[in-house]
């Protein structure tokens, strides 16, 4: 079992220290994850410890740690994001889609932006976003790939075409898909992505990664048991791993 995108400092909430990877680690390991990756959003580089993340690394006995980093993917940033996707030895690099235009549309205490577009043209400009990153070639990983769902407001307009034409742009990619039990978490209530889409990445052969998006300790691997039954029931019987930007697998 693998958490792989999951955030120690979170919004600013603590330091990187030995003693607040540790306490994410422990949690980990009661929960049967074996490894564990760090994807802080890229906002938050400069307070990566990287020196606290190795010495966690070697004291951390039975999960495994990897180093990753979530890039707020947005087109016109091409300059901040690979600085950000290259600046330390990450083990992968998660490339997640929180923007349309450049504004938010997972913040809860702004919701003005489901308002402002006509939801169809909304949900046609996000997934036209997740393609772009998916075909950037600049991320291993695809965070929470219908992020837009989060607060449950949805276009009465077909999507499925939508998503079957995303999903063949991440297969066309390479590109890996997270499996984020956070939604699980949000008033949607569900994993990103929907049983639907993720039946689309299996049919195509897009692997996997688990994950629970914590933003504190107690939410490692929080909701798997939901996010295990979908994928085992959709026929994923692997996830993959990275180190050093080597892809792997590991049986679910
Ligand atoms: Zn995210
Ligand atoms: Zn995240």
């Amino acid at each position: 079992m693998i958490d792989y995108h999951l955030h120690v400092i979170a919004h600013g909430d603590r330091p990187m220290t030995v003693e607040n990877i540790l306490e994410y680690c422990e949690v980990a390991r009661a929960r049967g994850v074996r490894q564990m990756g760090i994807t802080e959003h890229d906002r938050y580089l400069d307070e990566i410890d990287l020196a606290a993340f190795q010495e966690a690394r070697e004291i951390s006995r039975d999960v495994e740690l990897r180093l990753g980093i979530e890039i707020d993917f947005v087109p016109g940033a091409e300059q901040r994001m690979d600085h950000d996707a290259t600046a330390l030895p990450y083990d992968y690099v998660i490339g997640s889609v929180h923007r349309v235009d450049n504004k938010e549309i997972d913040r809860a205490t702004d919701q003005r932006i489901y308002d402002r577009y006509e939801t169809y043209d909304l949900y046609a400009a996000y997934y036209a976003n997740v393609r772009k990153a998916a075909l950037s070639g600049r991320f291993e990983v695809l965070g929470h790939p219908d992020l837009i769902k989060i607060f449950g407001h949805f276009p009465q307009r077909e999507i499925t075409p939508i998503l079957e034409e995303t999903a063949d742009a991440v297969a066309e990619s390479g590109t890996v898909v997270d499996v984020n039990a956070a939604g699980l978490r949000k008033p949607i209530g569900e994993v990103y992505p929907s049983a639907d889409f993720l039946k689309m990445f299996h049919r195509r052969g897009v692997p996997i990664i688990l994950s629970s998006d914590a933003h504190a300790a107690d939410q490692v691997a929080l909701g798997y048991d939901t996010s295990l039954a979908l994928v085992h029931d959709i026929g994923y019987r692997e996830v993959a791993t990275f180190r050093n930007h080597e892809q792997g697998t590991l049986p679910l």
